[in-house]
Order: structure tokens, then sequence, then C-alpha cells
């Protein structure tokens, strides 16, 4: 493993900017974590109070830490500074990584991808942080697809260590060396693993989710469920979970899951999830989920 770390370390090229599609739940923390840890980044949406939401949440964040004494002012305003908002492509050109994190929808993705491919440099490194859809299907939309990888973070990002980095069939040792040092200079720990829909956690995951809405749809409070998920020791049941994620992310991650292992998920349609997607109960996003939050 240390030879592996090794030869990924020589092979990196060094990120001297970054660029996130999407401001939302985790291109805000993206941008954040990059920013703390001296890498500056684009942060680019396509709606102004995305953008904004971002920005706030950032604030917000830097200021915890200069409360805490973990960061002085000048370094919070250091790191607000490097963050970039844009709702355009304009300095793409000179960005060395680019972290998709729009909707959790293969169509989209593709067409984002494509899109931000003819901003870029040959060489620029475009990586996804989708939860779900394989990275050689995303892959097809793409020109050089030798240079795309997955960049999985996990919400919160600021806490979360995890990074799965994920070798598509095209991807470069290159590019995956690059992501796993631009992954360990924001401070986390990436783990590089293959590729199929899900990954390494959330094929773990969605089993635990499928049990608990079959739980449910046996008339079982969720309620009860995360509290005793909480007893067993885990930060938060899978209700709780759910809403944090938000419930539209959960409900088209499903999607892409119960596609790819039509099998093992065949029971996994028509639970709880859909309900609240359906009415628009899209977790802490909106305010309402599973549970309500004022
Ligand atoms: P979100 O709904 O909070 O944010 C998505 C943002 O993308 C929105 O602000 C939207 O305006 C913006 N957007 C849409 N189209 C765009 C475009 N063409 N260009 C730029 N911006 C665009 O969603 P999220 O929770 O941040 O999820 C984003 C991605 O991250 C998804 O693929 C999701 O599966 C993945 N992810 C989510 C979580 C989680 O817990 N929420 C965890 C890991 C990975």
């Amino acid at each position: 493993l240390k030879k592996k770390a090794r030869a990924y370390d020589k092979a990196a090229r060094e990120v001297k900017l970054a660029a996130v599609l999407g401001a939302g739940i985790m291109g805000g923390g993206i941008a954040y974590q990059s920013a703390l840890k001296g890498t500056p980044i684009l942060m680019k949406d396509i709606r102004e109070e995305g953008i904004q939401a971002g920005l706030a949440e950032a604030s917000k964040l830097l200021g915890k830490r200069v409360e805490k004494g973990r960061l002085t002012p000048e370094k919070m305003a250091e790191a607000l500074n490097a963050i970039r908002p844009t709702m355009s492509y304009g300095d793409f050109a000179n960005v060395d990584i680019v972290v998709e994190a729009v909707v959790e929808n293969p169509r989209v993705k593709k067409a984002v991808l494509a899109e931000v491919e003819a901003q870029v440099r040959e060489d620029a490194i475009i990586a996804s942080n989708t939860s779900t859809i394989s990275i050689s299907l995303l892959a097809e939309a793409l020109e050089r697809p030798q240079n795309f990888c997955g960049m999985h973070f996990f919400n919160p990002v600021h806490m979360m260590p995890l990074v799965e980095v994920i070798r598509g069939e095209k991807t470069s040792e290159q590019a995956i060396a690059t992501t796993v040092a631009y992954a360990k200079k924001m401070g986390k720990s990436p783990v590089v693993v293959n590729d199929c829909p899900g990954f390494l956690v959330n094929r773990v995951l969605f089993p635990y989710f499928g049990g608990f809405a079959r739980l449910v749809s046996a008339g079982v409070d969720f309620v009860r469920v995360d509290k005793v998920m909480e007893k067993f020791g885990w930060p938060m049941g899978p209700a709780y979970l759910m809403d944090v994620v938000g419930i539209d992310t959960a409900h088209h991650a499903r999607d892409v899951m119960a596609e790819g292992f039509p099998e093992r998920m065949k029971d996994a349609r028509k639970t709880a999830v859909d309900a609240l997607y359906e009415a628009n109960r899209l977790g802490q996003k909106n305010g309402k989920g599973f549970y309500v939050y004022e």
C-alpha cells in the first residue's frame, strides 16, 4: 500500500486552482474545505441563490473556527477570498481540476460534464462527486475519459474524512493520482475504489436503508428506529441521515442503485422516501422531511 501511495504521489500533478460545479450542500462544502486548506476554487452554480447559500455556509463554518480560536480573522478573510463564486465559465481555462456536484441524475450530469470539458485545458482533470452513478457511464459523455474519475465526498464535507476516488474503465493513473493528492491536500483520507453503481460505501449503506424502509412499511415508527440506531452507537438514525443527505438525492441515488442491482433492490421502490419526495419534503434543505425543522 505504501508503495502504491508513493507511486500516486509521483504521478500527481499539482492543483493550483480548482473549480466546483454546483454550490449546494456538497459543492458549498467542497469549496469551503478546498479554500480552508489553501487551494483557491471557483464555485459555479446556475442559480444566484445557490451561490449565496454556498458562500453563507462557508462564512458560517469559518466564523465558527475563528470563535473557537482555530483560525485568525486574517486567515478567515483569506479563505473566503479563495472561494470565487461565478455563474459563468469565465476562468475555467485556468483550472487544474473540476469537481462536478450537481443533481444526481445521469442525463443532467452527462450534459454538464460535456459542457465543462469544452471549457477547460486538455490536461485538466474532471471528477464527479456522484453518490452512485457509474463513472464509466458518465465518461461516455466525454472526449477525454482518461482525465475523468469519481471524487466522492461525504456529508458534511468539513467533518467526514473519507473520499472515494473512483477509477472508471478509461481513467488514467495520472487522473487518479492528482485526485488523490488534491483530496489529501484538503485534509481528507482518500481510498481508490473500482467502478460500479454505489461504489463501496453506498453499496453497504443502501441495503441498510432498504431494511429501514421495510420496517417503516411494516408499521414501525421511524423515530423509534432512529432512537434505537443511536443507542446502537451510530451518530444518527437512517431517517435523520436521509433528511441530512436530502430526500431528493436519496431518492435519485436509490433509483440508480435499483437500476444497477435490480434483483437485490427489487422491493426498494414505493417507500416512505417516495412519499416524502412526491410531497416535496426534501429534508433539512427545505425544512421538512421525515422530521420538521424550525
Ligand atoms: P443540492 O441539491 O444541494 O445542490 C445541487 C446544486 O447544483 C444546486 O445548487 C443547483 O442549482 C446546482 N446545479 C444544477 N445544475 C447545475 C449546472 N448545470 N451547473 C452548475 N450548478 C448546477 O445537491 P447536493 O446534495 O449538493 O448533491 C450534489 C451531488 O453530490 C449529487 O450527485 C449527490 O448525489 C452527491 N452527493 C450528495 C451527498 C449528500 O449527502 N447530499 C453526499 C455525497 C455526494
